[in-house]
Parts: C-alpha cells; sequence; structure tokens
C-alpha cells in the first residue's frame, strides 16, 4: 500500500461520439454511433443519447441500429480523434510527466508532486476537468484515489462529466456495494462462479480472510479480495522509457532571424522548468532540438553540474546551446524544442549541500513566478530577454 499517493484516472466521456457531436453541431443532443454502416460493421462509440436505447460500444452496428433505428451513424475519423486526444494529453503533461495513457481517451496520473503547487488533489482534478472543456469542448470524467484500481472505479462512479473522490473512508461503504461485476477481470464467467458461492458484492469480498479467498477461488481470488479492500500497490507509470520533460514547435514558415528562435526557446525553456518543479523533480541534461527547412534535425545537449529545477539554469543552458550553434551555422528553422532529461526526484542528490543565497533568490523568484502564471495563465508572465 501506498497510502501517500494522489492518483487521478481520466476518462474522456463517449470520447469518438463526442467529437463528433463538437464538430457537427447538427448531432448534439442525437443519438449518435460512430462506426462502419455495413453489414459487419460495429460501434465504435455510442453518444449518451444512443446509449439510452441500450446502444454501445463494440456492439454490431446491425443491432444498435435495430435499438435506436433514428441513430445517427458517421464513420470515424481517427485522425481528428488523436488530435484531440493528443491535446488532453497536453493538458495532463501540464500537470505532471507521470502520466499512464491506457487508451486515447483514458489515462492514469500521479498527481502527488503536484500537490504543493496546484492544490489538493480534487482540485487539480476539477482544473483538468476545466481546461478540456475550456480549451477543447469536451467533458472527461475524473476518478481521485489513493491508488490507481480506486481511482479508475472512481471515475466511473458518476460518469457522463464525474468528478469522484473515493476516500479510504468510503472503502467500507459505498465501494462495499458495489457488485462484483465492476472488479478489474471479473466477466459474466466469473460473475456467475462468484455468485454460486454467495459473493454478490465487494463487501462480500471484502469480509473473506486471504486463506477463504485462496481455498475458494485461488490466487485470483486473493488479488479480488485485496482489490476491493482497496490494496493497489501499482504505480503510475509514463510509457517513455526514460523519462524526460519537453516540448517543442514547429514552424508553418520557416524562422529566418536568430533573435526570433531565440525567444521562442526562452519561452519553451521557462515552461519546461515550471513543469519540472510540478513534477518534484530535478534534471541534469537540457537538450535542444532544431530542424532545418530540409528536415535535416540536430540534436545539443549539454550536462549540467547538479541536476536542478532552476528556471534561470534550463533557460541559460539551452540559450548557450542555441547561440553556440547560430554562431557556427544558423539556417531558416522549421522546428525547435527543449527538453529536460536525466530526472530525479527533488531532494533525492545532495543539492541542498550546495544551496546559497543566490540559490534561494532564484527559489523564490521561481515560486513567485509559478504562483503568478498558476493564478493569470501561462503567458501572464515571462522573462525578458537579457543580454
Ligand atoms: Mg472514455
Amino acid at each position: 500500500m501506498l497510502p501517500d499517493r494522489a492518483i487521478l484516472h481520466v476518462d474522456m466521456d463517449a470520447f469518438f461520439a463526442s467529437v463528433e457531436q463538437l464538430d457537427d453541431p447538427s448531432l448534439r443532443g442525437k443519438p449518435v454511433l460512430v462506426g462502419h454502416d455495413g453489414r459487419r460493421g460495429v460501434v465504435m462509440a455510442a453518444s449518451y443519447e444512443a446509449r439510452e436505447f441500450g446502444c454501445h460500444s463494440a456492439q454490431p452496428i446491425a443491432i444498435a441500429k435495430r435499438n435506436c433505428p433514428h441513430a445517427v451513424i458517421v464513420p470515424g475519423r481517427g485522425r481528428r480523434y488523436h488530435e484531440l486526444s493528443r491535446r488532453v494529453f497536453t493538458i495532463l503533461e501540464d500537470v505532471t510527466p507521470v502520466v499512464e495513457p491506457l487508451s486515447i481517451d483514458e489515462a492514469f496520473i500521479d498527481v502527488t508532486g503536484s500537490i504543493a503547487l496546484l492544490g489538493e488533489a480534487p482540485e487539480i482534478a476539477a482544473m483538468i476537468k476545466r481546461r478540456i472543456l475550456g480549451e477543447i469542448g469536451l467533458t472527461a470524467s475524473v476518478g481521485v484515489a489513493v491508488n490507481k484500481f480506486l481511482a479508475k472505479l472512481a471515475s466511473d462512479w458518476e460518469k457522463p462529466d464525474g468528478l469522484t473522490i473515493i476516500t479510504p473512508e468510503c472503502i467500507g461503504g459505498r465501494v462495499a456495494e458495489l457488485p462484483v461485476r465492476k472488479m478489474w477481470g471479473v466477466g459474466p464467467v466469473m460473475e456467475t462462479k462468484l455468485h454460486r458461492l454467495g459473493i454478490r458484492t465487494f463487501g462480500d469480498l471484502q469480509r473473506l480472510s486471504a486463506e477463504e479467498a485462496r481455498q475458494r477461488l485461488g490466487e485470483t481470488g486473493v488479488h479480488f479480495r485485496r482489490l476491493a479492500r482497496g490494496e493497489d500497490g501499482r504505480l503510475v507509470t509514463s510509457d517513455r522509457g526514460s523519462r524526460s520533460i519537453g516540448n517543442e514547435q514547429t514552424f508553418g514558415t520557416d524562422l529566418g532571424m536568430p533573435e526570433q528562435v531565440r525567444q521562442i526557446l526562452l519561452g519553451q525553456s521557462e515552461h519546461i522548468a515550471q513543469r519540472v518543479r510540478h513534477a518534484g523533480l530535478r534534471g541534469r541534461t537540457v537538450s535542444v532540438k532544431i530542424r532545418y527547412g530540409d528536415f535535416e534535425t540536430i540534436t545539443r545537449a549539454t550536462t549540467l553540474d547538479r541536476p536542478t529545477d532552476r528556471t534561470d539554469l534550463i533557460v541559460a543552458a539551452a540559450r548557450r546551446l542555441f547561440d553556440r550553434w547560430a554562431a557556427q551555422r544558423f539556417r531558416p528553422v522549421r522546428l525547435i524544442g527543449v527538453s529536460v532529461t536525466n530526472l530525479q526526484a527533488a531532494g533525492a542528490g545532495q543539492m541542498d549541500l550546495f544551496a546559497d543565497a543566490d540559490d534561494a533568490r532564484h527559489r523564490r523568484l521561481d515560486a513567485a513566478t509559478d504562483a503568478i502564471r498558476e493564478r493569470f495563465g501561462r503567458r501572464s508572465i515571462s522573462r525578458g530577454i537579457r543580454g
């Protein structure tokens, strides 16, 4: 058990169908099925209006049409879904790099390291929902809990547009009342088996001793019992093997002036430094990626003496890399990006032994800037370019 974690499960509501209703206002309020309207077509997503008629994803289109003859059937638009999914994940990655995607429209995020800066986990969940609605126009349901299993249960609880918090106190109450089919890995066959054993709810599983669970159901039973009791030690793991925090931008027209590129690089570096701090991390390697108009791409990296989360040091490192390159061979730039790698948890290194007055001053400045940005938005404050 990791009682100190704060985990969110973010799940977009009827994602593909909601995107269709977003892009085509004439579909709003109507039953919409996304899928191929052919003999062998399958429902990829059903709007909530269609669900009221018994339509659901993975159902043959023919059956869905029988259930809801007036449903509007639209073919899927994968590229559009990917584009909006990317934007949702960008919002999540603004909160923390510890984002584990489960599918195109669903992810776990561990916000433990973000609480000091962004507020308690439910506030972060509300902020994420607000941003997804405000910036994209879609609703998400978010579950908040101390582990993955409970967070996923929670996001499902009040769909659509839900925000549900499962505290450890709920485990003997709301969680205990859940039917066993809500358990991960319990399908119709297992459900029947459990019912025959007199196990109908999470509460029934909670009341078994570990021995009873093993005798009746084997290791699976022990696992179910543990989850029903709210015990789940699995960590949220980002799919990127080596974690990095980065940002890159592609331009429609190549940027021909070094000063333009430098300006963008500075803004990117500031934002990345803030994300490193949000995540409770410090990084040692700063990289700059540059792509020319002809798609040749170069990367230049520098490793600092010590891991840092300070804006001025990350900005200075990115700027040094860029200036060295620009002095030698500046060419019009198609893409520019910065990233920080070699990340470790803040406080894990020797950093504080080196802390001095200058360091403390920079940290106060960073904290003040972060607070203003949190309150008034990312573009509300930025440093001038000096020198
Ligand atoms: Mg979903």
